[in-house]
């Protein structure tokens, strides 16, 4: 039988007044990256992400008047640029199915101060990129699970082969968006034995491999704690090929833990968001296609925010309301994860972006 995963709808908490211009959470974490997901489709059909099974032909994506405009997003990031964003990433679904995108990159682009960056599959990157680049974007992240392109076109499930994708990741470094960033999403069994060639692949480039833990994000890829293969042990298959030394993060709260060729060849990644929970330092919010708020990758509820940009809201309305959002967080699933928390009925990644 065919399950149905739909996305769970918002709460419409009201808003206590805000009354300061960063607020701190109930664990005293501030509000630093935004993730803004463009739409909740995608042209792959990942098979942890997005199984055919349950996002097939009946599937009940956002209707069109249902998702943010172009206008309603970069009026909310500019608000939450008031409240200490500092980093916007583009995301979804896969944001490059969304049409004209460059345009919202510009309007985005606009903000002061504003780390402008984009998350992609990179099926279209090769054509868009010199226009993502030429409205103001400033890098992107491409998702790239296997350099096998057997193994890759059987995990994006839409017979996507390897070699676009580099082309995609070619065009945007040509483009300026370097240095791209490579995230590899790690399964036991399935790619874990392509890690050292992609590192291989792109030590020396310029561009960085970031090797991501597979997660128990949403209900419809069927998780399970022995499907990780732990970010340790994958630093120290490519440690004991070319020797790497721990890199300080660039900021307080960022995901990856960097490493660096000791050769000086450049550098890799790891994000243990299983292993090595790094919920006390999490300082991201996530804005779903629809316009709600999602205050953790894996919550079970988010704050709708359209209902009050389409009532007219007033700009001060709508910062009292994210400030509010923050302020009562309290999120650290990934510090509490157990067996059972992982079959929780959580937002799918696909809807809210990773
Ligand atoms: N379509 C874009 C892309 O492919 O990058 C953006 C959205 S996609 C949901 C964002 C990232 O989430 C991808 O790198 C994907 O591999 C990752 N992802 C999806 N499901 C995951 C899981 N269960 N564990 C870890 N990463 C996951």
């Amino acid at each position: 039988m065919t399950q149905k995963v739909f996305p769970i709808r918002s709460a419409r908490a009201p808003a206590p007044a805000h009354d300061g211009p960063a607020p701190l959470d109930t664990l005293g974490r501030s509000l630093r990256d935004l993730r803004i997901s463009v739409t909740d489709r995608c042209n792959f059909r990942c098979v942890y992400c997005m199984p055919r099974e349950t996002f097939d032909h009946d599937f009940k994506f956002l209707p069109h008047e249902e998702i943010l405009r172009f206008e309603e997003v970069a009026r909310l990031a500019r608000l939450f640029a008031g409240l200490g964003v500092k980093k916007v990433r583009i995301t979804g679904g896969e944001p490059l199915v969304r049409r004209d995108l460059p345009r919202l990159i510009a309007m985005l682009a606009q903000i002061p101060d504003l780390d402008l960056t984009l998350t992609t599959n990179g099926s279209l990157l090769a054509k868009h990129a010199p226009a993502l680049a030429a409205a103001g974007l400033k890098r992107v992240t491409v998702s790239l699970d296997s350099l096998e392109d057997a193994t890759f076109r059987a995990l994006n499930d839409a017979d996507f082969p390897v070699a676009r994708v580099i082309e995609g990741i070619e065009a945007a470094a040509a483009a300026g968006l370097a240095p791209v960033k490579i995230n590899m999403v790690v399964k036991r069994g399935v790619n874990d034995a392509h890690v050292l060639d992609m590192a291989e692949r792109w030590r020396g480039t310029g561009h960085i491999v970031r090797f991501i833990e597979y997660m128990d994000v949403g209900s419809s890829n069927g998780w399970r704690m022995d499907d990780v293969v732990p970010s340790a042990q994958i630093v120290q298959a490519i440690g004991a090929r070319h020797a790497l030394e721990p890199v300080d993060p660039d900021y307080t709260g960022e995901v990856a833990e960097r490493w660096r060729y000791a050769d000086g060849a450049g550098e890799i990644g790891v994000i243990s968001s299983v292993t090595q929970a790094f919920c006390a330092s999490c300082n991201r919010l996530r804005l779903s296609a629809e316009g709600s708020l999602y205050t953790c990758l894996f919550a079970e509820h988010g704050h709708d925010l359209k209902w009050l940009l389409r009532r007219g809201g007033s700009d001060e309305e709508i910062v009292n309301e994210v400030a509010a959002v923050w302020r009562a967080r309290g999120d650290r699933y990934s510090e509490i994860r157990t067996a059972e928390t992982a079959k929780a009925r959580k937002v799918e990644m696909s809807y809210i972006g990773g």
